[in-house]
């Protein structure tokens, strides 16, 4: 590690720095995070796959990896109705997690859409052969979780019904190549009514549009096959979304400090570098924007003990835009990054299975 002697921000991307400040994390995580305890599995895929991305995983030990995210899975027990409504996913963290009964029955439940997301994501970046897994009892018991609009609940004891969901089953049933877990016209639809009158999308139909659902949304639909890298060129999707318009919506999230912004009139996040630039990257429009300028916003969010903050000049960065910072970096093509694969929020090497 380089050490300086100033305050100032680094004009340099430290990617030695990063790597150390992930590796820090992955052996203990600050006392700050212990309210996130909730959400422990979607905190080490930041971490793992923030490794990954900078080219160090080499750091951590895969099997200890995937015995700890395994432990993580709820196991329905003997006597499982797979009709039960039930979710058979994975739990979030360990305060989450109740030992099934004394007939081996798993009788409370909390396996959630996002940590099944994160958990399938983190075995697929160690280079767990997912085909171990009992990808049926995934995706069947997934299927209950869909409402009769085609959005998807979190959890089956309820919660908000919203475009995140959509993508976390989508992002699941492509990563475990099944999608018997979604009715995936229905999905399609309830998607297309998300987009609102100015091109963006909201995160239910009819709310405000947004950077974070406008990923889940065209994200979405790449993974499930219904647009294509580079949909400008090809005239088959244009009944599905107003792409125009989402065009123009989306090349106005740029601000003049060169960062991008979640929504008009807010100021620029390090993580919307990630949610904007990967549908840019998805449209295939990155060349519309200033990159040099970008690249400008993200290294004043830099922190120099590595991280990066949601704005420049705070004074401790944390794991959620530490992690989008270096997706950021990587649709950037900087050097020493792994490229990534826009739609599902991983590399694309990890993608691929290696
Ligand atoms: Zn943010």
């Amino acid at each position: 590690m380089s050490s300086r002697d100033d305050d100032s921000c680094s004009c340099e991307m430290e990617k030695e720095i990063h790597a150390t400040f992930l590796e820090m994390m992955y052996h203990l995580l600050p006392s700050p995070y212990e309210p996130q305890e909730i959400n422990h599995i979607t905190l080490a895929y930041f971490i793992i796959s923030g490794l990954d991305i900078l080219n160090s995983l080499h750091s951590v030990p895969k099997d200890a990896v995937i015995n700890w995210v395994l432990s993580f899975q709820a196991h329905p027990g003997t006597k499982v109705d797979l009709n039960n409504g039930q979710f058979y996913g994975f739990h979030g963290s360990k305060t989450s997690q109740f030992p099934p009964n004394e007939n081996g029955v798993l009788i409370h439940n909390n396996s959630h859409l996002a940590s099944t997301y994160c958990a399938i994501a983190i075995l697929k970046i160690v280079g767990y052969e997912l085909s171990n897994l009992d990808s049926e009892l995934i995706v069947t018991s997934m299927r209950s979780l869909q409402q009769p609009d085609g959005s998807f609940m979190p959890i089956h004891t309820g919660g908000e019904t919203d475009l995140r969901f959509v993508y976390c089953a989508a992002a699941i049933c492509f990563m475990l190549d099944n999608w018997n877990g979604m009715d995936k016209e229905k999905a399609k639809d309830y998607i297309f009514h998300c987009q609102s009158y100015d091109g963006g999308f909201g995160l239910v139909p009819g709310a405000e549009s947004h950077g974070g659902a406008t990923y889940c949304a065209i994200a979405s639909l790449r993974l499930m096959g219904f647009i294509e890298d580079n949909i400008l060129s090809s005239c088959a999707s244009s009944s599905l979304i107003d792409v125009p318009l989402l065009l123009d919506w989306i090349l106005q999230r740029q601000g003049a400090d060169g960062g991008f912004q979640g929504r008009p009139n807010k100021a620029s996040d390090t993580c919307y570098a990630f949610w904007i630039g990967a549908v840019l990257r998805i449209l295939g429009v990155c060349n519309f924007v200033d990159n040099k300028a970008l690249r400008g916003f993200l290294l004043s969010c830099q922190n120099k003990y590595g991280g990066f903050s949601k704005y420049p000049g705070e004074e401790f960065p944390d794991l959620y835009h530490s992690y989008y910072g270096y997706t950021a970096f990587s649709l950037l093509e900087e050097s020493g990054f792994k490229s990534l694969c826009s739609q599902l929020g991983i590399t694309a090497s990890a993608a691929m299975g290696h």
